[in-house]
């Protein structure tokens, strides 16, 4: 997981949602959610015939150079099945649209994440969260390993957020042992069109 600088909150979702109710529309549109009885699926409100995911996925993009927040997986494509809920929108549907809860992420990460949360969970955005600080890369097995002798409290967030995401699943730690075998002799390709860019730093 590489960090990454979230941007600033997209208008959009910062606007009035009525000239009769003042409220955010991001606040208004998790009131909603939050009253829907069935919430398995959910359907993005439209803002002048334009869907919201549709309307924020430029900015969620623009955050991760087009890589997964997770894996840093490239590139995400639609704005249709990209979009992922840090805190699970069947558990926290008050938070649907709150900026901070989301995340672009490729198919295969919000598969293994689900709707699995805790608190430990590590975010890529947070202010003190880096790679190297909580993990190293085993160059020969191509597995992401826990650094030793961390603290207590560092520990159990590596290991939490190691068993939400799971790291190195089979076909994560293949992707990327072929992103480092095809790339690595290769200096001169563009740095943000790689996979797995926390390999290369
Ligand atoms: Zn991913």
């Amino acid at each position: 997981m590489r960090k990454f600088t979230r941007k600033p909150c997209p208008s959009v979702l910062l606007e009035p949602f009525s000239k009769a109710n003042q409220s955010p529309k991001w606040i208004v549109y998790g009131d909603r959610y939050e009253k829907q009885t069935n919430r398995t699926y959910y359907n993005y409100p439209q803002i002048n015939r334009e869907k919201l995911n549709h309307l924020i996925f430029p900015t969620l993009i623009a955050q991760t150079d087009n890589h997964c927040s997770y894996c840093d997986g490239f590139p995400l494509m639609s704005a249709d099945e990209t979009i992922d809920h840090f805190k699970p929108k069947s558990k926290f549907p008050l938070e649907v649209c709150s900026w901070e809860n989301l995340y672009i992420a490729c198919a295969h990460c919000q598969k293994v994440k689900g709707d699995k949360f805790d608190i430990l969970l590590l975010r890529p955005d947070e202010l003190s969260y880096d790679f190297d600080a909580y993990y190293f890369y085993d160059f020969t097995e191509h597995e992401i390993r826990i650094l030793p002798n961390l603290s207590i409290d560092k520990l159990e967030r590596a290991e939490k957020t190691d068993e939400i995401l799971d790291f190195n699943h089979k076909a994560m730690v293949e992707s990327r042992r072929q992103s480092y075998d095809g790339f690595i002799d290769k200096p001169n390709y563009p740095k943000n069109k790689l996979k797995h860019r926390f390999i290369f730093q």
